[in-house]
């Protein structure tokens, strides 16, 4: 007989996130004329719940497309063709957007730490501000980052690449990706200097997938009146334009829209704590995370406990386990959805999600799946990560973590 699960399935995943009720029922409303009197008010809501979201004052573009559309207009917007520009490697997300780069005819340089090192750790601001220095003749321009690497439970410290490349008297554009970044981990927009953010919909934000944002800075929109690659979908100025009226210049997904109006009501909500909040429930969720997986005696991806993610968190398998079939189990027999391993640690290590809605139960379940299916697996685990979670859980009340 086959099997079909019941209860509802744990999509564990960094990205796409579960998708809250709320959010759900207000994505179910009828499509309305994007172009009709009713339109302004939501268009307006959105792009002002968005930029407190970023915490920018200034404008945020949404675009009807996925991460991969929003990283393309964020390079097409600001740079021409054979521009240099320095791209830090943490993982397989950055190297994609290197491999984009190339593509759109740019001179993408590649930094980063050596081999697999590198994907363990977050970016180092002083490489970035050391080949800036030599640099002299301003050929660079633009620095890209990414803030939270998904493909590693890495997340860099934006603030010092901004020190860096201000230290070095460069002029480059700081551009970061925080697609899995944003909303549940801590990012700041205008306060941290950052040119162009890159975000999308089914993350933090708790959306299905299918709309991406780019936070803008001035600098960035003056170097856009200038730049020569091509661009139509992705440009800029008159999504600006129109958005100062709450139209957008094409058909926006209406829907999501107003998905997005509910989770800006619940990301900003004052009576949650607002964004602080946000941030303080992810940073305590990881930690009994990787309570759990210190217990098992497994290592954790990130190999620098001052860049470990609140939004996820990387498992590396003992040597000779591949940790594809270890989650190819937890899904058949628990209906559990893990991440896999990307590019160069594919079958090395699995990923376990703590981003959008979550609480302690959901992550406890998430927690015994990987128990139950590693012991099945056959690994050898120095002890209860469930217990030891539990009494994480148990013993750092949500309302203190807050505070801190
Ligand atoms: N950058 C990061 C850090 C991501 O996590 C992802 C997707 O997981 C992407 C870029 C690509 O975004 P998308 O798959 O929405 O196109």
């Amino acid at each position: 007989l086959d099997y079909h699960p019941t209860g509802r399935h744990f999509l564990q995943i960094p990205g796409p996130s579960p998708v809250p009720d709320r959010i759900l029922r207000a994505m179910s409303l009828p499509t309305i004329d994007h172009r009709g009197p009713e339109f302004a008010g939501l268009g307006k809501k959105v792009l002002a719940g968005i930029q407190q979201v970023f915490q920018t004052k200034h404008p945020v573009v949404i675009y009807p497309a996925s991460g991969t559309g929003a990283w393309e207009a964020a390079l097409c917007n600001v740079l021409s063709p054979g521009d240099a520009v320095l791209m830090y490697e943490t993982g397989h997300f950055a190297a994609l957007w290197i491999k984009m780069a190339k593509r759109l005819g740019l001179e993408a340089e590649t930094i980063g730490l050596p081999g697999v090192e590198g994907w363990r750790r977050g970016v180092q601001a002083d490489m970035i501000g050391e080949r800036l220095r030599q640099d002299t003749q301003h050929r660079i321009k633009a620095v890209c980052v990414v803030h939270n690497e998904t493909s590693t439970g890495v997340t860099s410290d934006i603030q010092a690449v901004r020190k860096a490349i201000d230290a070095a008297g460069h002029p480059a554009l700081l551009l970061v990706d925080s697609i899995s970044g944003l909303a549940s981990a801590e990012y700041r927009h205008d306060a941290w200097g950052v040119d162009v953010t890159i975000s999308g919909s089914q993350k933090g934000l708790m959306l299905p997938p299918g709309i991406s944002f780019n936070a803008l800075s001035p600098r960035a929109l003056e170097a856009s009146k200038t730049a020569r690659l091509p661009k139509a979908f992705w440009a800029w100025d008159e999504m600006v334009e129109m958005n100062k009226t709450g139209y957008f210049p094409y058909t926006p997904n209406t829907n999501l829209l107003y998905g997005l109006a509910e989770a800006c009501d619940m990301l900003l909500d004052p009576a949650q704590g607002g964004m602080e909040a946000v941030f303080a429930r992810h940073r305590r969720w990881a930690e009994g995370v990787r309570t759990a997986v210190r217990a098992w005696g497994l290592e954790i991806q990130c190999a620098d406990p001052s860049v470990y993610s609140p939004v996820l968190t990387g498992v590396v398998t003992p040597e000779g386990v591949d940790a594809d079939k270890v989650r190819q189990l937890i899904w058949e027999r628990f209906d559990l959805s893990l991440g896999t391993g990307l590019g160069k640690i594919k079958g090395r290590m699995f990923r376990i999600g703590h981003l959008g809605d979550c609480n302690d139960l959901t992550l406890m379940a998430a927690l015994s799946g990987c128990e139950m299916g590693l012991k099945l697996s056959g690994v050898k685990l120095a002890g209860s990560g469930v217990q030891a979670a539990m009494d994480y859980f148990a013993g750092h009340p949500a309302q203190v973590a807050l505070l801190k």
